[in-house]
């Protein structure tokens, strides 16, 4: 049987009614018929009936052992981190998601653990920095917003070799192209609220875990800390992966079109695609991953933050936002948005140049959507030349008339 089929199945009928979608156990406790007897659930932090639906489909889409759901991606990453003890040590990717890169310096920095940063599709570099206090290998891949490929499978073996963890944020890729559990990674984390709801209308996250004793840990954290998926977002979250293999493959095909017409147009200097053949990571990404996925970024020949500016309040169906993995299209600018608190220096050397535009391909027709941006070209070609005849007028004026305009 193929996934789709397998995946869609596996969400069982309820036996109670019939009803052949998830009811949302909306409910705090569950009674008792005597003190510790009871069907399975006795509080609904410990465990919710909706919620252990969306934790078994995603431990069965990953291939792991244990899946446990949390309010947001970042609760999940936290999970992962409250694994290590005081005096640990991270090894992780260096252009890691801002929020766990601030989760790291900001909160856990205080509490003795300490992280590495290195380009981790770089295995030497990687293997040069692991020391005996390693405990966790932290990638990404591909990344953001440049879309960097690690080779999950050779860090696996490395963190092996080392008797450390490796834990993938497998949210770029979603389960439905790359699995990381089965190319040797020990844990994989999600921000549910991007391509897994798919919806652009909740924030979740999620822990698998390759093994059961890995599982216990993380549902033990899930419990003690508390940071748990409501059972409506829970629910939410289930209407989202039932179609996570229909919509990738629209996700995909879009983007990949998209990037091959923004490499052929004169207004672009680099394109960032994990599909392309001239992309550093193409044959790693095509050897682990059943497709390249849903974003593509690309900087401007006029590299300046008023070019990318201009093209971003350009586009009608591409909506400026945060976020990415939805239905809707969407379009950021990391040097203003998501990569604003990193300085300038630090950031270009990560290739975040100021013209760089992140596109999430969302699930609109894909010739539209390259007709929005071939029109935001065109906008932007327009400003210059408006800018450019401005220009051409003031320097004809007579000297000393500029300070009086
Ligand atoms: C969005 C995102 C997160 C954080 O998830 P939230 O649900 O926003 O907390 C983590 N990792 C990656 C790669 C993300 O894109």
């Amino acid at each position: 049987m193929q996934a789709t089929t397998q995946l869609i199945h596996s969400i069982p009928v309820d036996p109670l009614t019939g009803a052949i979608s998830v009811p949302i156990y909306q409910t705090s406790t569950f009674v008792q018929e005597a003190p510790g007897v009871n069907k399975g659930y006795d509080y609904a932090r410990s465990g919710n009936p909706t919620r252990a639906t969306v934790e078994s489909l995603v431990a069965q889409l990953e291939g792991g052992h244990t899946g446990a759901a949390f309010a947001s991606g970042l609760a999940a990453i936290d999970a992962v981190v409250k694994l290590l003890q005081s005096g640990d040590e991270i090894v992780a990717v260096d252009d890691i998601y801002g929020g766990a890169f601030r989760l790291f310096e900001q909160v856990y920095k205080k509490f003795g653990i300490t992280v590495h940063y290195v380009d981790t599709s770089d295995i030497d570099a990687v293997a040069a920095v692991l020391t005996a206090k390693t405990k966790l290998i932290w990638i990404e891949t591909p990344t953001n917003p440049t879309l960097k490929i690690s080779n999950v499978r050779a860090l696996a073996a490395l963190a092996k070799a080392h008797g450390c963890l490796l834990c993938v944020d497998n949210t770029f890729a979603s389960p439905a192209l790359q699995k990381p559990l089965a190319l040797g990674a020990d844990l994989v984390v999600h921000s549910g609220t991007k391509y897994l709801g798919g919806h652009s209308d909740l924030i979740a996250g999620l822990v698998v875990t390759a093994t059961a004793e890995l599982g216990q840990q993380i549902k033990f954290l899930q419990n003690a800390s508390g940071a748990i998926l409501g059972p409506f977002d829970s629910w939410l979250l289930i209407r989202g992966i039932e179609t996570l293999h229909l919509r990738i493959r629209q996700h995909c095909a879009s983007a990949q079109a998209i990037a091959e017409f923004l490499q052929q147009h004169p207004a672009v200097d680099k394109v960032y695609y994990p599909g392309l053949a001239t992309h550093p990571g193409h044959a790693v990404a095509a050897a682990q991953s059943k497709g390249f996925g849903g974003i593509v970024s690309f900087s401007l020949k006029e590299d300046t933050q008023e070019a990318a500016t201009a093209f971003v309040t350009s586009t009608g169906l591409f909506k400026l936002a945060e976020s990415l993995g939805g239905i809707k299209s969407l379009v950021s600018h990391p040097a203003q948005m998501t990569h604003k608190t990193i300085p300038a220096a630090k950031r270009k050397a990560a290739g975040v140049s100021d013209s760089l535009i992140r596109l999430s391909a969302g699930l609109e027709d894909t010739e539209d959507l390259i007709e929005d941006l071939r029109q935001a070209f065109s906008t932007l070609e327009k400003n210059k030349h408006q800018q450019n005849i401005e220009w051409k007028h003031i320097s004809n004026l007579p000297s000393g008339s500029l300070a009086l305009a």
